[in-house]
């Protein structure tokens, strides 16, 4: 596994970066027990880095998928939208109490679009910075779908780290262009900045062109890891192999193709419209006695189904 320094964190990290949303309840639904056996698989042959949130709901699948690891050798990143003291307090302590650690490599804010956005949520901004200062966090960063949470990045010297959503097809980006994201990524990253990519499948949607997704993910030099969701076995031995140039077998180039995931709305829905309006991608509009889900644009991130009451939304 190739390593790779975040930026000027001074945290090494491998290339491929465990997605854990994909283990908990918003997308696989895997116990904590399950999950943690794909995390620990990863970690025992190469992943040193695993990137969660608190709206994943994915520490429980953590903390098991580190028992028997040695915690310093693992770099955990973690996001909230905190917005002031308290609520940066709260999701930065949640953190802690779960993983049964005293601290977290990177703590970010989650999906940021803008200089708005980031000056909206300054004082948790402030409040994460503090806690550096006290070790309790090592590196303060955000994750953004949108070009202009790159370009506000840029502005804030106090952000150490990115998390963008980059892919061959541009599937997902709110805002711009590819190129445009690659540009100021690329920016922020010869500044001295740490960048870790999101969903070079685009959620799954590129799955078809896997080879390519993966060989243009690889390619770009601006990004230092990769994160890639996985929720089996088979996965996390196909990704480990692709980043690491080796031969892949069929039987687990078959293991690992799977039928497209989609979005799937249940039947019991009462069209409250809250995952609407949660929908960054325009994917989900008003329908008769559901939303319509267009599948065209949905980069099956999940954040709808964390929006709904009702357990609704899954990704099947
Ligand atoms: S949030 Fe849930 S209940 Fe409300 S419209 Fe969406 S799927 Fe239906
Ligand atoms: S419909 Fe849901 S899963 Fe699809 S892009 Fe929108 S928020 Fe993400």
């Amino acid at each position: 596994m190739k390593y790779n320094e975040l930026g000027n964190t001074g945290i090494k990290v491998s290339k491929l970066c465990f997605g854990g949303l994909t283990v908990g309840p918003l997308q696989a639904n895997l116990s904590p027990a399950e999950g943690g056996r794909i995390i620990r698989h990863a970690f025992e042959n190469g992943v040193n880095f695993i990137d969660t949130a608190q709206l994943y709901q994915t520490y429980d699948h953590i903390h098991e998928g580190l028992k028997g690891m040695n915690r310093h050798d693992i770099v955990i990143a973690s996001k909230s939208y905190a917005y002031d003291y308290r609520t940066a307090i709260e999701s930065v302590e949640e953190a802690l109490k779960a993983l049964n650690t005293d601290y977290i490599d990177v703590f970010m804010l989650h999906e940021q679009e803008s200089e708005h956005t980031i000056r909206g949520h300054y004082e948790a901004l402030e409040t994460f910075l503090k806690l550096k200062e006290k070790g309790i966090i090592r590196a303060v960063g955000l994750s953004t779908h949108a070009v202009a949470g790159v370009k506000a990045a840029l502005k804030y010297k106090e952000i150490e780290v990115i998390h963008p959503i980059i892919n061959i097809s541009g599937l997902g980006i709110i805002d711009g262009t590819l190129d445009e994201m690659i540009q100021n990524v690329t920016e922020f990253h010869n500044r001295g900045g740490g960048v870790f990519s999101m969903k070079p499948l685009g959620g799954g949607n590129l799955l078809n062109r896997i080879e390519t997704s993966f060989d243009f993910a690889l390619n770009l030099q601006c990004v230092d890891s990769i994160a890639v969701g996985m929720q089996s076995m088979e996965e996390v031995d196909y990704n480990i192999k692709r980043f690491q140039g080796e031969l892949i077998q069929d039987s687990l180039k078959d293991a690992v193709k799977r039928q497209p995931r989609k979005l799937h709305i249940a039947s019991w829905c009462v069209n409250c419209g809250a995952c609407i309006e949660k929908c960054s991608h325009s994917a989900l509009t008003p329908g008769e006695s559901r939303p319509v889900i267009h599948y065209d644009k949905c980069v099956l991130c999940g954040y709808c189904a964390s929006v709904c009451k009702d357990f609704c939304i899954k990704v099947v």
